[in-house]
């Protein structure tokens, strides 16, 4: 699609729209003038453009970052003329539906049939939201969740006055389900948070095992599939799938959270919440004296923490999705290569004499390390090749770290001196379909930079 067209199409659009209300005159006070707006828009620019990463391009193998896709951004700018504000109705009827069916997709995707949901601006909300209902129908008790789960989790429980217990993980990065079920026998936790997809290595707890301790120990399962969720998409345990077994149990869980903002295409601000009981919306009761005059109907601001929330986020969502379905061919089609490039590019990794991968990736996040005796040294190999590929003007390439333990490096087989308690390896995210095209570029590229270092 020819974005620049549609863009222009957004504003034509807009501009009939508005016309439909009669004539009036802008206030002379908003008046910027064409050349001081060149100007200052010529400076934003070159500030863009100075000083940024390149996350669109497959030599961009860092983090979880992309631009969204075209149909969002052309979305968002023709919904964000009007700003709806989806708080209310009052806010924004239209984009308000279009939440509602964008939640019924997500809901869907997950197996999760009646729901109460909404989008969110961001995972974190979306996750303490989570932690709310489960703090109200658990109060008192504490919630569990991986070492290897994001820190939000533990920042939330003290957010929300409940205390939090980081489980071990196995020599996966998954939660070890020995020591959940130990710690859930002290009968302190009522939530465990489960994690489809940690955001350091891509690692999927065994949700289908913990599965049953939900009603052995009568505690709430709440899932994080922040990066992981639309992974749902391909969980066919073919060979460029992943495993279904954990995504199919989603299903039985109390409630899950899945960034659209990271594998669902979308600018940032687009997170979503659901929740498989809607009698939770309860716990979010509220009064306010100026909104909610206009309908009876539920109003998103009666079920979500946030007031104010972009309409626009609902719209480019719902766009990006009547184009590329949540199904296997629509946007799971667009998941399975960056599968396929970390699956070999583990491999070849595993062949090469200067790098080994870190372990065997469960999604599309790659960790991998320089080849050295000690942890000092491969710390120091792996900053300085993260350094070095980003700087180097010919032919830049862009990685980022990851902290490991001597001990997590053991458990994988890696023989590494723990000289120091904690060193950085290397992980690349291939979040981006073309990856798979590019990869032994990168691999190359990679490699001969490896074969460069000297540091140690
Ligand atoms: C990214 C992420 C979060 C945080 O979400 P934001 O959208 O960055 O606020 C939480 N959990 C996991 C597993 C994530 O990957």
């Amino acid at each position: 699609m020819d974005l620049r067209g549609w863009l222009e199409q957004a504003v034509d659009w807009h501009e009939r729209w508005a016309g439909g209300f009669g004539e009036y005159q802008p206030h002379p006070a908003l008046d910027v003038g064409q050349e001081r707006f060149a100007e200052a828009f010529g400076e934003l620019t070159e500030r863009l453009g100075g000083d940024n990463y390149p996350f669109f391009h497959p030599r961009y193998a860092g983090q979880m970052l992309k631009p969204p896709h075209p149909a969002a951004i052309a979305g968002y700018v023709a919904a964000m003329q009007i700003n709806p504000n989806n708080h209310a109705l009052d806010g924004g009827p239209a984009t308000a539906e279009l939440e509602k069916e964008v939640v019924a997709q997500l809901a869907a995707m997950f197996g999760l049939g009646t729901h109460l949901g909404h989008l969110t601006t961001s995972g974190t909300i979306a996750n303490l939201e989570a932690l709310f209902v489960a703090r109200e129908t658990h109060p008192g008790l504490g919630v569990a969740y991986s070492a290897d789960s994001h820190y939000t989790h533990e920042r939330m429980c003290h957010l929300l006055g409940v205390e939090g217990h980081p489980v071990p993980v196995d020599a996966a990065g998954r939660m070890d389900l020995t020591a959940l079920e130990q710690l859930l026998a002290t009968g302190r936790i009522g939530t465990v948070v489960l994690t489809a997809g940690t955001t350091g290595l891509g690692a999927v707890d065994p949700i289908h095992e913990a599965l049953p301790l939900r009603e052995r120990y009568g505690v709430r399962l709440h899932v994080d599939a922040a990066y992981g969720g639309f992974f749902a998409l391909i969980a066919d345990d073919s060979p460029d799938g992943v495993a279904s077994a954990p995504w199919r149990a989603i299903a039985g869980c109390d409630s899950v959270v899945v960034d659209p903002h990271k594998h669902g295409l979308q600018p940032y601000g687009c997170g979503a919440v659901l929740f498989a009981d809607p009698a939770v919306g309860r716990f979010y009761r509220h009064d306010s004296p100026y909104t909610y005059f206009t309908s009876d109907q539920l109003h998103l601001g009666e079920i979500s923490l946030e007031c104010s929330r972009s309409g626009a986020s609902a719209a480019a969502l719902w766009l990006t999705l009547r184009l590329l379905p949540l199904t296997d061919k629509g946007l799971g089609g667009v998941l399975r290569p960056g599968r396929r490039a970390a699956l070999r590019w583990a491999e070849l990794l595993a062949g090469s004499a200067h790098l080994a991968p870190y372990q065997r990736p469960e999604l599309d996040i790659v960790a991998y390390l320089p080849r050295r005796a000690t942890l000092s040294q491969v710390d120091e190999a792996s900053e300085w090749l993260m350094r070095r590929g980003m700087t180097d003007s010919a032919d830049p390439v862009y990685l980022a770290t990851y902290a490991v333990t001597g001990q997590s490096l053991r458990e994988r087989g890696h023989r590494v001196t723990a000289d120091v308690p904690r060193g950085r390896i290397l992980r690349s995210v291939l979040m981006k379909p073309e990856a798979e095209e590019y990869l032994d570029r990168l691999h190359g590229r990679v490699e001969e930079l490896a074969a460069m270092c000297h540091v140690s």
